[in-house]
C-alpha cells in the first residue's frame, strides 16, 4: 500500500451558484468560513502526524473568496498537517476577480507556487450565460498579475456554451494564447444531475451545442495551444513543457491521495472515501467529534487494475502496457486485453512505445470508450 503523496483541500464556498455547476459549493454561507477552517484543521489532525507530500491542491468552491485572515489560518494548518517536499507542487484554484497584489503576496509567502485560474471566457455574453461574475477584462488583468507572481499559472476555459459560436471561441483561445500562461484547460459544457442548465435543457429552455461544433472546438483548441507550445497531455489538458498538473497527474495514474473539507474524496491504502457533501452536515459532523466520511469503498485489485488503465488513458503518452501487465491483477488484464482489439481496428487507440494511447480519432470520444473496460 502506499502512502498518500498528494492531498486535496476543497474550499465549498462561491458567491453564487453558476448554472452549469454541480460541485460541492455553498453560495452566501461567509459566516460559516471560521466554522469551516476549524473543522477542516481538526480533519487535518485525524493525520495523527505530519505527512510530506509531493503535491496539494486547494480547489472548490472558490477557495480565494476566502478573507485573508482565515485564509492564512488555513494554509497554516496545511503546512503544519501536510509539509511539502523540495520542488513540490501547491496549486490553489482563484476566481480572477479575486486576484490582486496582496493576494498573491500572501498565497506566495504560504508555499503556495502554482494559481488555477477559474477564467472560462472572455466574452461578455458567453460570460452571462455561463453566470460568472467577471469581465473578460478582470480575467486578462488576473492572469497579468499571476504571471508576475508565480512561474506557474493555469487557466481554465470552457467551450460548447449555448449561444457560441467558433468565432467567440478562437477569439478566446487567442487571448489564452497571447498571454503568459504554463497551462490551459478547456473543457465541453456538460449538462450535470443537479446543476440549473440540466433542468434547463431537459425543459427545452437551453439548447446544447451541435457535436460538430463542439468538435471542431475541442480540434481547434488542440491545434491552436500546441502550436504555441502548449503540448496537448491530457484529454482536456495543455502545458508548456515541465508544467504539467502534477497533482493530477496522481488520479490518471492511480496513485493515493489524501482529501479534506465536505466532499471531497481520498483514495488512501485501498480505500476510496468521500466526504459528506453537505457542507452544513460536513461542519457539524467535524464539531462534533464524528467522520466527515459519507461513503467508502474498497477496490479489488481487479478494479485498481481496471481505474489505473481507463484513468491512466486520458494521459496522451497512453497506458505503459508492460507495466500494467506486471503490477496489474492478471484477470482484469484479461479482460481489457479482450476489448483492445476492436478499439485498435476502429483507429481509437494505437502502440506508441511500448505503451496502448488514444488516437487523434480516439480523443474526442474517449468517454464513451470506458465503459467497456470496467
Ligand atoms: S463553477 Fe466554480 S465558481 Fe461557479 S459555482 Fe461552481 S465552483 Fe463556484
Amino acid at each position: 500500500m502506499s502512502t498518500p503523496k498528494a492531498a486535496y483541500i476543497h474550499v465549498p464556498f462561491c458567491h453564487a451558484r453558476c448554472p452549469y455547476c454541480s460541485f460541492t459549493v455553498v453560495a452566501n454561507r461567509l459566516d460559516w468560513v471560521d466554522r469551516y477552517v476549524e473543522a477542516v484543521t481538526r480533519e487535518l489532525a485525524t493525520l495523527g502526524r505530519p505527512h510530506v507530500v509531493n503535491t496539494i491542491f486547494i480547489g472548490g468552491g472558490t477557495p480565494t473568496l476566502l478573507p485573508r485572515e482565515p485564509m492564512e489560518r488555513l494554509l497554516e494548518a496545511i503546512r503544519r498537517w501536510l509539509p511539502l517536499s523540495d520542488g513540490g507542487e501547491w496549486s490553489i484554484e482563484a476566481n480572477p476577480q479575486d486576484i490582486d497584489q496582496d493576494l498573491c503576496l500572501l498565497l506566495r509567502d504560504q508555499g503556495i507556487n502554482r494559481i488555477s485560474l477559474g477564467g472560462q471566457s472572455f466574452n461578455a455574453a458567453k460570460l452571462r450565460t455561463l453566470g460568472r461574475d467577471h469581465t473578460g477584462d478582470q480575467l486578462a488583468r488576473s492572469i497579468d498579475t499571476a504571471a508576475g507572481w508565480f512561474d506557474e499559472v493555469s487557466v481554465d476555459l470552457i467551450f460548447g456554451v449555448p449561444g457560441e459560436d467558433m468565432e467567440v471561441w478562437k477569439s478566446d483561445l487567442s487571448m489564452v494564447t497571447s498571454r503568459s500562461l504554463s497551462h490551459v484547460s478547456t473543457y465541453g459544457l456538460t449538462y450535470e444531475k443537479g446543476a440549473l442548465f440540466w433542468g434547463q435543457l431537459q425543459r427545452g429552455q437551453i439548447v446544447a451545442a451541435a457535436e460538430e461544433l463542439e468538435l471542431d472546438m475541442y480540434l481547434y483548441a488542440i491545434e491552436t495551444l500546441t502550436e504555441h507550445g502548449l503540448n496537448h497531455y491530457e484529454v482536456s489538458n495543455f502545458a508548456k513543457p515541465g508544467s504539467e498538473c502534477v497533482h493530477n497527474q496522481t488520479y490518471w495514474q492511480g496513485d493515493a491521495w489524501f482529501g479534506f473539507g465536505p466532499g471531497a474524496a481520498g483514495f488512501v491504502g485501498d480505500t476510496r472515501s468521500v466526504n459528506h457533501r453537505s457542507t452544513q452536515k460536513y461542519l457539524e459532523r467535524m464539531e462534533n467529534g464524528q467522520s466527515p466520511i459519507a461513503e467508502s469503498q474498497t477496490l479489488d485489485w481487479s478494479m485498481r487494475t481496471r481505474e489505473r488503465f481507463i484513468f491512466g488513458m486520458r494521459q496522451l503518452k497512453g497506458v505503459d502496457w508492460s507495466a500494467l501487465t506486471r503490477s496489474g491483477d492478471p484477470q482484469a488484464i484479461a479482460a481489457i486485453a479482450q476489448q483492445l482489439p476492436k478499439h485498435f481496428a476502429l483507429g481509437f487507440m494505437e502502440w506508441h512505445a511500448g505503451h496502448i494511447r488514444l488516437t487523434p480519432q480516439g480523443l474526442p470520444i474517449s468517454d464513451s470508450l470506458w465503459v467497456d473496460y470496467w
